[in-house]
């Protein structure tokens, strides 16, 4: 199983982060040892002193696809989520400053929270999905997929040019703005439409 990450989705984040607005999305991945086991709390790690809260809707890839039009998209998933992308962005910005590949700072154990999944017939539009992080009960991320500069199925179109996709795959759609460092003992949860998928403890 892999986690296929998109960065820069979102106008207002790439502003934020005083990055350049791409001519196609920017794509990563994590390994499947980045997800952090359920119900367990997500310990900083040593190497980094600014660990980034990124609260990113998800999707759930059900069958193998590679070469996917934007068309036939839909067909390859039932699943929505929501989830973080915690990003070690002290690391991040060493590496991207030398050009370096992001993984380290983006792939590292715990670095990939994923929440409950909900059957996407749930919602009436994909593309127009509110939601938001909460960090110790106060709002830190708004977000929602109206937003997005690749919506869902463009965004499966593109990275099955590259990856195929294949059952479980995950699919981290980018953060909306509002990133921020967490520190230990914060609590945050994270909702779509008001209903809660996750709540994670940092230690
Ligand atoms: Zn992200």
């Amino acid at each position: 199983m892999k986690l296929i990450c998109i960065g820069r989705n979102y106008a207002a984040h790439i502003d934020e982060l005083e990055n350049e607005r791409p001519t196609e999305p920017v794509v990563f991945i994590k390994p499947d040892s980045a997800v952090l086991p359920k119900e367990q709390d997500f310990y900083i790690p040593g190497f980094s002193k600014e660990i980034h809260y990124e609260v990113e809707v998800l999707v759930k890839i059900k069958k193998v696809g590679k070469h996917i039009s934007k068309e036939f998209a839909h067909k390859y998933y039932d699943e929505i989520g929501l989830g973080i992308d915690f990003t070690a962005r002290d690391v991040q910005s060493q590496l991207k400053a030398k050009g370096l590949p992001w993984e380290k700072a983006k792939g590292f154990d715990g670095a990939a929270v994923i929440g409950k999944w909900i059957t996407k017939n749930k919602y009436e539009n994909l593309d127009k999905l509110g939601f938001s992080l909460l960090k110790n009960g106060e709002i830190a991320q708004k977000g929602d997929t109206g937003l997005m500069l690749w919506k869902i199925d463009e965004l499966i179109s593109y990275v099955s040019t590259y990856f195929m996709l294949k059952k479980g795959d995950i699919l981290f759609t980018g953060t909306p703005a509002g990133v921020g460092k967490v520190a230990t003992n914060d609590y945050l949860q994270g909702r779509i439409e008001g209903e809660e998928f996750f709540a994670i403890h940092i230690r």
